[in-house]
């Protein structure tokens, strides 16, 4: 029996181990202020027997949690009265968050505000196409990488998110679009490799539970130096075998403007992030993606596009180019749609594998963290009116 079980068991608040020749045995002495959003089948099953009902109780929360999107245990009307009131009573909680604002964009993106337990804002994005429904979901509250572009990094990191306010954020957005998201990418608020084993988590439970698979998902980081063989490694004991896409946000194709752009990037030379991502491909099997956002006269001229195609030549990758969308507090532009269209193209002629991601919900403070900023500010303001 390895780390796993002590790890899934340990949402519970459980300490758990015990040892005795060389065996280690399941007690529960401690359950107090646990969310079972996040929880597999087994470990709800495993939840129900030790409170001392039977299995098939804790699939029938798992039904409800996941499949009908019980947000409280008093609407889980299936469990008898008297155990919903006393696992209440002993702080077990579903762990859904609450909205507590929405806007729909005319191209029917929806961004969620979704307030936490302790009165923390987190900010999640509901992308639709014909096909597809991609649910972009933040890792933090808040970011310390203070990447310039971005509103999310400037007002830094406040804490890192729980499995089922990672897992929540799907659900949300099932029920406020009506309809299965297809896609997650891990691309909202924070840095994911700061947060990895909740992040690992929460893939694991939006395969297993929510049905979407591990091929859908996508993490993408800035970079975190040295940590890329680790999440190899540590994805490949969290999951099994690693299916979900790394995006590593480049930005540009030299140190000193990757710096300038991404301060903390001063301790991770790119040369060093692209040796561990050569390292995660070598481990896992799987391309990496690198996003580069288009900042207008600056990393859009065609000089950097030759440096970029010589960066990742070679590479089994694939580069995805993102157009800025301008925030209040930095004087960065958007690109014209002819520097965009230079660059794909130069990208193209030297054989790398490139695409433009769209730009969604433009109309609506489209920048990452730009509505959770604005609502904070608005709180700020009625409190000192009040
Ligand atoms: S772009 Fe991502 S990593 Fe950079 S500050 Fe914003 S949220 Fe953090």
């Amino acid at each position: 029996m390895g780390d796993d079980w002590f790890y899934s068991i340990g949402y519970f608040g459980i300490k758990i181990r015990t040892w005795c020749n060389d065996l280690v045995t399941k007690i529960p002495q401690a359950l107090t202020n646990s969310f079972l959003l996040g929880l597999g089948s087994e470990d709800l099953e495993q939840f129900a027997k030790f409170q001392g009902e039977k299995a098939f109780r804790g699939r029938q929360i798992h039904e409800w949690i996941y499949e009908k999107g019980a947000k409280d245990l008093e609407s889980i009307t299936v469990l008898p009265k008297e155990w919903r009131d006393s696992l209440y009573n002993k702080g077990i909680r579903v762990g859904r968050l609450k909205e507590i604002h929405r806007v729909l964009a005319q191209d029917s993106t929806i961004k969620l505000l979704m307030g936490t337990t302790d009165g923390e804002i987190i900010e999640t994005v509901g992308i639709p196409t014909d096909k597809r429904l991609t649910v972009c979901v933040s890792s933090q509250i808040g970011c310390p990488m203070g990447c310039r572009f971005c509103a999310t990094g400037k007002g830094g990191l406040k804490r890192s998110l729980d499995v089922n306010e990672i897992v929540d954020q799907v659900i949300s957005i099932r029920e406020v679009m009506n309809r299965r998201p297809t896609h997650v990418v891990f691309m909202g608020m924070g840095e994911p490799l700061l947060n990895i084993r909740n992040v690992l988590d929460s893939i694991q439970c939006i395969t297993n539970d929510l049905g979407i698979g591990q091929r859908k998902i996508t993490v993408s980081t800035v970079g975190i130096p040295g940590t890329l063989p680790n999440l190899a490694k540590l994805a490949k004991e969290r999951l099994g075998r690693v299916k979900f896409t790394l995006a590593v946000s480049l930005h540009a194709p030299n140190q000193d403007l990757r710096e300038l752009i991404i301060p903390s990037a001063s301790s991770y030379p790119i040369t060093s992030l692209l040796k561990d991502c050569r390292k995660y491909l070598e481990l896992t099997g799987r391309r990496v993606s690198f996003e580069y956002i288009l900042l207008g006269g600056l990393n859009d001229q065609e000089i950097y596009a030759e440096q970029l195609s010589n960066l990742v030549s070679g590479f089994q990758s694939h580069v995805n180019l993102i157009a800025y969308n301008p925030i209040a507090e930095e004087a960065f532009k958007r690109p014209s749609q002819f520097s965009v269209n230079s660059f794909k193209e130069r990208l193209k002629s030297k054989g790398i594998a490139v695409s433009v991601r769209a730009s969604r919900g433009r109309d609506k403070d489209a920048a990452c963290g730009q509505l959770r900023r604005q609502q904070i500010d608005k709180m700020k303001v009625s409190q000192v009116s009040n």
